[in-house]
């Protein structure tokens, strides 16, 4: 039985990628002073609607939305940074203004799926809020990058600034004047009139777009200066990128400076994010500056190759009738001592070796009823590096017979060499 249309299970590597991306995030932005937030996936539609512009492909065609049986409208969360504000203005403004978050789970857009783009994705995201300086801009790309070049993504940049309510409005006239005599499809003769700017991201109206006026130069000059700090500021952080003037995002809240994140295996971006100044305020908070970006977590497993080779990994005990005692014994002192184990060091290198791997992966058959062969053949099909192998032999010399399954060698322990 198929999945709904868009979505997909996820499992065996492509779970394993998951994992470690997941992991390797939060690892890498608490290290970097973000706190995790766990916002739900359902919202009142308001989150969504209000903030991301009417004129936008989410808000137009792709929110799950639907009437609650109180008569309130709640959606699938397509996004996390409105939710992220509201979580903030809520919980968290008060007692500290300042405040750097970030988020991991699924994100759900009724968009026309195709590779690298689903109905239910997730993206991990950072938002951080009262930083108005060029360096934050700088620096949250700088650490977007580098989250990518640590996970040996090949990666490219790109940034462009989309002005404020004092320079855009020039700009967007000069849009609609350049669009004027020119066919665009549908939705873009409506944004015509309600955001020209949205044309820019149009994926129809690419041909029409490639001569439009450049926003960059129709910026004030607030916005202009801080657009040439910020890439100053990226020129410190020794970041590589191009300037994109066609870069508008898809979404209504942004202010200055925008960028996204190429991989150069494809023409989807794997992240994107940007500045938005006064969304804190238009959701109700105090004014407060704030930016941030977002990883599309499908796009960039695609690009992972995990170098942990798919490896024989752990321990496993096998054991005949005789053993069975012994071996559960044994199962449930590692099982007790597991953080001592991998605390533990020192030892013959087999000790040492043997722990390493307990600590990875562990296990015991439950299938005791079947004979040692088949336990152990079962331990090999599951890719275990070694078995311990607990029998009558075993008993009588009061030792664990432990097999490397990779090289074909084995030894004899005794349980106190190995544990504490
Ligand atoms: P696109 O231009 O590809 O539609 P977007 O501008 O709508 O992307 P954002 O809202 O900026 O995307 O989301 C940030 C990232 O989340 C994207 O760069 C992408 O990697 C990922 N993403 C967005 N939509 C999807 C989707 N439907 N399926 C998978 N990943 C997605
Ligand atoms: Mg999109």
């Amino acid at each position: 039985m198929p999945t709904v249309t868009g979505t997909d299970d996820v499992f065996g590597e492509v779970a394993e990628k998951f994992e470690f991306l997941e992991n390797f995030a939060r690892g890498y932005f608490k290290r970097l002073g973000f706190e995790e937030v766990r916002t739900p996936i359902i919202e009142y539609s308001w989150v969504f609607r209000k903030t991301l512009g009417d004129s936008s492909e989410i808000v137009m065609h792709q929110m799950y939305s639907f009437e609650d049986k109180d008569g309130k409208e709640v959606v699938l969360r397509p996004e996390g940074t409105a939710a992220a504000v509201r979580f903030y203005i809520e919980k968290i403004q008060s007692a500290k203004p300042r405040a750097k978050l970030f988020y991991i789970g699924p994100m759900f857009r009724r968009e026309r799926p195709q590779k690298g783009r689903y109905r239910q994705f997730h993206q991990i995201g950072c938002e951080m809020f009262g930083f108005d300086s060029p360096e934050s801009d700088a620096y949250i790309i700088f650490i977007l990058s580098e989250f990518f070049r640590n996970i040996g993504v090949q990666h490219k940049i790109e940034v462009n600034s989309v002005g404020c309510p004092t320079c855009r409005p020039r700009y967007s006239s000069a849009l609609k004047e350049f669009f004027e005599a020119k066919t665009l499809c549908e939705d873009c003769q409506k944004r015509k009139e309600r955001n020209p700017l949205r044309i820019l991201d149009c994926k129809k109206d690419i041909e029409v777009v490639k001569d439009a006026p450049n926003i960059l130069d129709f910026l004030c000059q607030k916005c202009k200066s801080h657009f040439e700090l910020v890439l100053n500021n990226l020129k410190n952080f020794g970041v590589k990128f191009e300037i994109n003037p066609k870069i508008v995002r898809g979404l209504d809240y942004y202010t200055g400076t925008v960028f996204e994140v190429f991989s150069t295996k494809f023409s989807n971006a794997i992240a994107a994010g940007g500045r938005y100044d006064l969304l804190v305020e238009f959701m109700g908070g105090h004014p407060t500056p704030a930016l941030g970006f977002a990883i599309g977590v499908e796009r960039t497993v695609d690009l992972l190759e995990l170098s942990s080779e798919r490896n024989r990994l752990g321990l496993f005990i096998c054991y005949t009738s005789e053993g069975k005692q012994k071996a559960f014994d044994f199962f449930t002192r590692v099982v007790v001592s597991l953080n001592l184990i991998s605390a533990g060091k020192g030892g013959t290198s087999h000790v040492g070796e043997i722990r390493e791997h307990i600590v990875k992966r562990f296990d015991i058959s439950v299938e005791g009823t079947k004979s040692l062969k088949s336990q152990v053949r079962y331990a090999d099909s599951q890719n275990f590096r070694f078995i311990a192998i607990i029998g009558k032999n075993e008993i009588e010399k009061g030792v664990i017979t432990f097999r490397d399954l990779q090289n074909s060698y084995q030894f004899e322990m005794k349980e106190d060499e190995l544990l504490f």
